[in-house]
């Protein structure tokens, strides 16, 4: 089974997921790696945190070649984005190109509460963070649940809405063990 995860920066997608490693076969990839591998090599940046900003054509340039590599793996679980907000507007992490390729059966929607997330961005030194409103936050978990669903309408995927409360880790890696089951 293919299965997407998902989620805003910060919910503790990769957190949840190294616990996933520990009692799964299901290699894990991070959609954003495989594409910093890319644009890496082709000297576009050297942080992570730099991708979001290079220019929308370039993003998808690299987007496209990374689903190329992800989409040839069976049975993977993809740490990538719905929604990816840009400059200029919320990039879509799936669009129909990128969908095709992986083939998804399972999506996989992280949340927690605004506050939650506002407060592990601020507390989490090792990435770049935009700053964001409590508001803003909500708008983005709305526009992931929103392209969550209309990718499920595409694929055939179901959607698991999975809540990532505050130091419960170990109960939203048992609810998505049940779900891949
Ligand atoms: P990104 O999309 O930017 O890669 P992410 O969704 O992978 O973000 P993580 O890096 O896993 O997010 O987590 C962000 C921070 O939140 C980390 O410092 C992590 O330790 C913390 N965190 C994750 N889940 C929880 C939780 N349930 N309770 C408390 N802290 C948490
Ligand atoms: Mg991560």
């Amino acid at each position: 089974m293919r299965v997407v995860v998902a989620g805003v920066p910060g919910v503790g997608k990769t957190t949840i997921m190294e616990e996933v490693a520990k009692r799964t076969n299901y290699p894990i990839v991070n959609y954003g790696t495989i594409m910093l591998e890319i644009a890496k090599k082709e000297n576009l940046v050297r942080h992570r945190d730099e991708m979001r900003k290079l220019p929308i054509n370039i993003q998808r340039k690299i987007q496209r070649e990374a689903a190329e590599k992800i989409g040839e793996m069976e049975n993977v679980i993809v740490d990538t984005h719905l929604t990816i907000k840009t400059p200029a507007g919320y990039l879509p992490g799936l669009p129909v190109w990128v969908l095709e390729k992986l083939k998804p059966e399972l999506i996989v929607v992280i949340e927690a509460s605004p506050e939650e997330i506002a407060g592990r961005r601020a507390k989490d030194e090792t990435r770049i963070r935009d700053a964001e409103s409590l508001k803003e936050i909500k708008e983005h978990l709305e526009a992931n649940r929103s392209s969550a669903f209309a990718c499920s309408v595409y694929t055939g995927a179901n959607v698991l809405i999975l809540e990532n409360n505050e130091g419960m880790v170990d109960k939203a890696v048992e609810r998505f063990m049940e779900a891949l089951k």
